[in-house]
């Protein structure tokens, strides 16, 4: 039933929905938010076990690089709500933040859990609806907004909806990326959901698996051959994991070794595990008489390697390589890892793809369906682990949240 204020559904109670509801209910729009799950915001407090990093100190110049090739748009999300604006919004509900020592942003207690609950009741206070349990399937044919609930199927028709359901990681939180189909069903254009900021899969031998899993690779350098063909190359730490590589230099150069594994199959990482020494230098160090020392501590010695590392070393080399000052030198500047496949996407920390973005106008309005906006996770573009996809995901949720109060108005004469 109409009533004389609009009535905004937002469905997905993840950042951007509800970010999106406290946009629109800053703006006068009394707002229902539905969700699958039993409570909001899971994700978010997954989020917070890894101290919760909200966004990231660097220059807003810097700090849109990190969305690729999709960072203009993202860029006009950030000049709505950036990083300042975060951490500003942030200590409005009570929380401070801090920069950490890599530039990254966290709240003082370094928990998600006190500014969720600060939050909800500030929106509780503004009157807003929460449906739990609330899992939506899809529109009916009058375009009313259908739902499975624990009392069996329920249909809203809405003066207009924000749609903000996230990805398809970790779909036992909530996001499982089961609104595709419907949106591909009402002609929405959607690039395929895949895995971002997630682990590689490479075949190690039986004895680094089981002695090494879990060990970090601490100041390397990965050079490898981005989706364009160009060679690229940054320092960083991964970790070595059961099944592959890990960790957050993987992440953020984990788009390309995605796309070369999608273009050739595989995708090849080099790794420099001796960064602050040149090879020549190396090899001349290593050429030294050895005496009594086995390799690897002779490895330790002169070229300052972990055993973690040492034991990459080995992994699979010949005799020969071992043996020769300068083919070990080369080795140990330029570890070849042929990765294999990125992790399955339940597992990965975000999703790349989802709704296009040609696909929203402005406001983050679906073009093809006037009175539906997206917003977070579930839009097309992708960034690293460093506070980036928060930030993405509050201002588009900002965004959408401004975007339907205003639609909503416009219609409204108000
Ligand atoms: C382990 C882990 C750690 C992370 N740490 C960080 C971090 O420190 N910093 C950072 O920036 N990012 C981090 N992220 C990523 C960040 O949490 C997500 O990018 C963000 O939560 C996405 O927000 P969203 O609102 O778009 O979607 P979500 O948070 O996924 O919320 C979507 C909501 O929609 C609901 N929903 C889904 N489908 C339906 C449906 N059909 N019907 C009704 N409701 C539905 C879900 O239940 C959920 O509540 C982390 C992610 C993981 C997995």
């Amino acid at each position: 039933m109409h009533t004389d204020i609009p009535r905004l559904a937002i469905v997905g109670g993840g950042p951007a929905g509800l970010m999106a509801t406290e946009a629109a209910c800053a703006a006068g729009i009394r707002v229902d938010l539905y969700d699958a799950m039993g409570s909001v915001g899971r994700k978010f407090l997954l989020a917070g076990k890894g101290g919760l990093n909200l966004t990231h100190g660097e220059p807003f110049d810097r700090f849109v690089t990190r969305y690729g090739e999709r960072r203009h748009d993202v860029a006009r999300w950030l000049h709505a709500f950036d990083a300042e604006a975060l951490r500003a919004w942030a200590r409005g509900l009570g929380v401070e933040t801090f920069v950490g020592s890599s530039g990254r942003v966290f709240p003082a207690d370094m928990k998600a859990a006190p500014l969720l609950r600060r939050w909800l009741h500030r929106l509780r206070a503004d009157g807003v609806a929460f449906h739990m349990h609330h899992r939506w399937l899809g529109w009916n044919d009058d375009g009313a907004l259908r739902f499975a609930t624990t009392d069996g199927e329920r249909s809203v028709a809405a003066d207009a909806t924000v749609l903000a359901l996230g990805g398809a990681s970790w779909p036992k939180l909530g996001s499982d990326g089961a609104w595709v189909a419907p949106l591909r069903d009402a002609g929405i254009d959607i690039a395929p959901l895949q895995s971002a900021n997630c682990g590689f899969e490479l075949g190690w031998s039986e004895h680094l698996r089981t002695r090494f899993a879990g060990a970090p690779l601490k100041a390397v350098t990965a050079h490898w051959t981005d989706r364009h063909g160009a060679p690229q190359s940054r320092q960083g730490e991964c970790v070595l994991s059961e099944y592959g590589i890990e960790g957050s230099l993987v992440y953020a150069i984990g788009a390309d070794l995605r796309e070369r594994i999608a273009q050739h199959g595989e995708a090849l990482l080099q790794l420099d595990l001796a960064p602050g020494i040149a090879q020549a230098a190396l090899a001349e160090r290593l050429a030294a008489p050895r005496g009594k020392h086995s390799l690897g501590d002779w490895l330790r010695r002169r070229a300052h390697l972990d055993a973690a590392k040492c034991a990459l070393v080995f992994e699979g080399a010949d005799k020969a390589a071992l043996a020769d000052p300068i083919l070990l030198a080369a080795r140990i500047k330029s570890l070849p890892l042929t990765l294999r496949a990125p992790r399955p996407l339940a597992e990965a920390i975000s999703t790349a793809g989802g709704v296009r973005l040609a696909a929203l106008d402005e406001q983050l309005m679906l073009r093809a369906r006037p009175g539906t906006f997206c917003a977070g996770e579930m839009l097309d573009w992708e960034a690293p682990t460093g506070g980036y996809l928060l930030t993405a995901c509050f201002a588009s949720g900002l965004l959408a949240g401004r975007g339907a109060a205003r639609w909503l108005q416009g219609r409204a004469g108000l």
